[in-house]
């Protein structure tokens, strides 16, 4: 959303003349656009504006934008802390950022504009950085409140837009050479909340996967209490939809669970993923876990483990808990030392890449097709791009490759990427 976010900043200065600059210090803006879901995104935050300080003293007629929703969350901080800063503004806001701009070249000082719960949208109104992928948002903000996230405070009350407005959106961006569209929501999986039409995000795929040329679609992220039967079918039915499934459970135990507000068992997150693999069994969930939560003991990490171990994540995002002011889990004591959380960390990563290579040696041998996105950043004598599971493949082919689905064997799996060659 953050990334989709920037889009939207890039097409509203590119409307009063500006384009990106070269070199950080010769540009005339300088926008910081932030992420809040983790505590470090912010404490970078401030080491990044002290880099900036210097160049802006260098050069007064710079300006020091920080956006996101860090800006929205910190706003007072931002200004008290780093006075040099021009303009915070928030992920409501976007659509405003030419007037401060201008309210600041007038002399303006202190601007701040941020809304909290606003619907600052129109999807044509971004600039595309690739030409084949696209990054489409489908609702905005929460009404989860998992008790260890800050998401629902920063994005405001989830809403969705309509859907006319998404289809008509990716037809365009279709008609222009778009192969790959992504889906975004902080929980796409409860598209309708708040629309006056009778439609669910079962609905809304179906009508975007009839349409023409368009040959994959994602989605993200998924609440697994609103992954229903009628979503996988719709999956299972169109070969368009990828057949990835992202579901955060973050913790195996009940009791932890419940103290994280997540709204199902460990035993409904099981059933629906019978669900899945029975339906689809060409299927990949991956997910997201946080070990050491307030509470947290060793037998509950170990339900956490075993729920691992038995559904065999493709592969799993895993954090140590770190509270976030503001949110219901910063007010409980902090119970598990900072030891104890690496260690199980570490436990956990083992046990996950151990999987996770398995699950990824499945496809040793096996054609697959990829989306390539560009050259490898680590050699750049390899093409990069992405299967359906959305795994990263390394194979040799041409530059003109880019931007295509191709077909290509594995030839080697590794924990988090692959090996390929093009089938010819
Ligand atoms: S579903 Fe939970 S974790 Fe996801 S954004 Fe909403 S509150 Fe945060």
């Amino acid at each position: 959303m953050n990334e989709y976010d920037t889009g939207r900043m890039l097409y509203h200065l590119e409307q009063i003349g500006y384009g990106p600059s070269e070199k950080r210090n010769d540009a005339d803006i300088i926008i910081i656009n932030t992420c809040a879901v983790r505590e470090k995104a912010a404490n970078r935050l401030f080491g990044h504006l002290g880099n900036l300080k210097p160049i802006k003293e260098a050069n007064p007629n710079m300006l020091i934008c920080v956006g996101g929703c860090t800006a929205q969350n910190i706003r007072d901080q931002i200004q008290k802390k780093c006075p040099f800063v021009d303009i915070v503004f928030g992920t409501h806001n976007i659509s405003e950022l030419p007037a401060l701009i201008d309210q600041r070249i007038k002399g303006e000082k202190g601007i701040c504009s941020i809304i909290n719960d606003g619907f600052d949208h129109d999807l044509d109104k971004v600039k595309r950085i690739s030409s084949f992928q696209a990054l489409v948002p489908i609702t905005t903000g929460c009404n989860n409140f998992c008790s260890y996230c800050i998401v629902p405070y920063v994005r405001g009350r989830e809403k969705s837009i309509e859907p006319d407005s998404i289809v008509k959106s990716i037809k365009e961006i279709v008609s222009e050479g778009v192969i790959e569209i992504t889906l975004l929501g902080q929980n796409v999986n409860s598209y309708g909340n708040g629309l006056d039409k009778d439609i669910n995000f079962s609905n809304l795929l179906e009508s975007v996967s009839g349409i023409a040329g368009l040959k994959r679609i994602r989605f993200m992220t998924s609440h697994p209490k609103d992954c229903s039967p009628d979503l996988v079918r719709i999956i299972k039915e169109r070969d368009n939809i990828v057949n990835h499934f992202h579901l955060p459970l973050q913790a195996g135990s009940n009791r932890i669970l419940e103290k994280m507000n997540r709204k199902y068992s460990r035993e409904q997150y099981l059933d629906i993923i019978d669900n899945i693999r029975n339906s689809i069994t060409s299927s990949t969930i991956t997910s997201d876990i946080i070990v050491g939560f307030p509470g947290e003991e060793r037998k509950d990490f170990e339900d956490t483990i075993d729920m691992v171990q038995r559904i065999r994540f493709g592969r799993a995002f895993t954090f140590m808990y770190s509270p976030r002011e503001g949110t219901d889990a910063s007010k409980m004591e902090d119970t598990v030392s900072m030891e104890e959380k690496k260690k199980w960390f570490n436990e956990l990563l083992q046990v996950q890449n151990k999987i996770s290579l398995e699950e990824n040696e499945k496809f040793n041998g096996e054609k697959v097709e990829v989306l390539v996105e560009g050259k490898s950043h680590k050699d750049r004598k390899l093409l990069e791009g992405r299967m359906e599971n959305n795994i990263v493949i390394n194979f040799k082919g041409s530059a003109s490759l880019i931007g295509k689905i191709v077909p290509v064997r594995i030839v080697h799996a590794k924990t988090f990427h692959m090996m390929g060659e093009l089938i010819d």
